[in-house]
């Protein structure tokens, strides 16, 4: 290490993004990481938006599939919603980390793989979700997700989500197509998460046969409140920055890295910039979340029932971001009179909304 290289820990999507505005703006960095390669093991299915292929300028061959709609599945009652444009991709992730440490070492940065590190001075910490589990932050959920061969009856271009409390209180399950035969599936729990993709497999996959099995966590809490902590800076998940409702980190990390790098040569502190941009897709994020939790199967399917009856969940796909979707969520339902929809639904919804902003 350099006198005046800045190091960085982890070289996950995070920390090599980091890397890369740093070495943009003329910075040495040198990124450390115990694992040996990038990229492996990997957990993540590498669903992202439009707006990440544009704003990372990744390659098009990275991309393995393009969906133009999502399937529903809440509470045994399917909704769909469609469009025409493809509005969320399935990338290689592992091809994505390849690609971002080319760019990186392109830039002139330097990595020592292979190799743990313990920087004395300021030090960009991209180490992951182990970090903000350790740290105590917030809600992390473990994950499982397996790789499937099958050949489905899924539609055609679309994902397939699936939610049933009475079978995962904690969060969605979800089947991404890769390729004609091929699918990433996966949920994330308290327990049981063999269980629930079984199940879910033999409903819509009919005959599979698995071909990988991988475990993470993801991040569901929110960001830290700060992401300088003395000589710490943090990026990615071991700063929170994941979408609280669907816990999709890789849009939030790109975005981070360029405020990090814009604030480097001043405190590094670059929280203000974060929230200013997400705080209140968060916000709101965290109060989807939240109802989700709350909500008995029966509201659940009236709720979906109300907002794909009056259009809202197509034109949230037409009009909206998946990074941003809270937003617009709530932007078209506060159209529609949110109060005669949600009041149905009770005040115990409520009271737990508004205890969340
Ligand atoms: C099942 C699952 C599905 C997901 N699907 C999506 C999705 O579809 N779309 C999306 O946008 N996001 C998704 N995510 C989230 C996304 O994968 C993460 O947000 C992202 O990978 C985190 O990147 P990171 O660089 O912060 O951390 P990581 O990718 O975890 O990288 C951290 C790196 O730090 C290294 N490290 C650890 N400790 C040290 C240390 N002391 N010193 C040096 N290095 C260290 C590790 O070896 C690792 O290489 C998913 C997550 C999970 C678990």
């Amino acid at each position: 290490m350099s006198d005046d290289s800045i190091p960085i820990l982890g070289a996950g999507p995070a920390g090599l993004l980091a890397g890369i505005e740093l070495a943009r703006r003329g910075y040495q960095t040198v990124i450390y990481d115990p694992k040996r390669m990038v990229g492996r093991p990997q957990h993540c299915t590498g669903v992202v938006s439009p707006s990440f292929i544009d704003f990372t300028g990744l390659p098009g061959g990275l991309i393995l599939s393009r969906f133009r709609g999502v399937v529903l599945e809440i509470a045994g009652e399917v909704f769909q919603a469609s469009t025409s444009a493809p509005k969320a991709y399935a990338i290689d992730r592992v091809g994505y980390e390849e690609w971002l440490y080319r760019v990186y070492v392109d830039l002139g940065g330097k990595a020592r793989m292979g190799t743990r590190a313990m920087p004395t001075g300021i030090h960009v910490d991209a180490t992951g979700a182990a970090t903000y589990i350790r740290d105590g932050v917030g809600e992390a959920l473990p994950a499982l997700q397996l790789i499937v061969r099958a050949s489905s009856q899924l539609e055609d271009g679309h994902v397939f989500i699936w939610w049933d409390r009475e079978v995962n209180p904690y969060f969605f399950s979800w089947i991404v197509p890769l390729s004609q035969d091929r699918f990433k599936v996966g949920t994330a729990g308290k327990a049981g998460l063999w269980r629930v993709l079984n199940r879910l497999m033999d409903r819509r996959l009919g005959r599979y046969e698995v071909l990988r099995r991988m475990y993470g966590f993801v991040v569901l809490g929110g960001p830290r409140d700060r992401f300088r902590s003395g000589d710490k800076v943090y990026i990615g998940d071991s700063a929170g920055q994941v979408k609280p409702s669907t816990g999709g980190g890789l849009m939030y990390h790109a975005l981070a890295a360029k405020m990090l790098a814009e604030r480097i040569g001043g405190a590094i502190e670059y929280s203000d910039l974060f929230y200013s941009m997400l705080g209140r897709e968060i916000t709101l994020q965290k109060i989807l979340r939240k109802m989700f939790l709350l909500m008995s199967n029966e509201e659940a399917r009236q709720v979906f029932t109300v907002l794909s009856k009056r259009e809202v969940l197509n034109m949230a796909l037409m009009y909206g971001d998946m990074d941003f979707h809270a937003s617009i969520l709530v932007k078209m339902v506060m159209d529609m009179d949110l109060m005669r929809i949600l009041g149905r639904l009770g005040i115990r919804v409520f009271t737990e909304l508004f205890r969340g902003l």
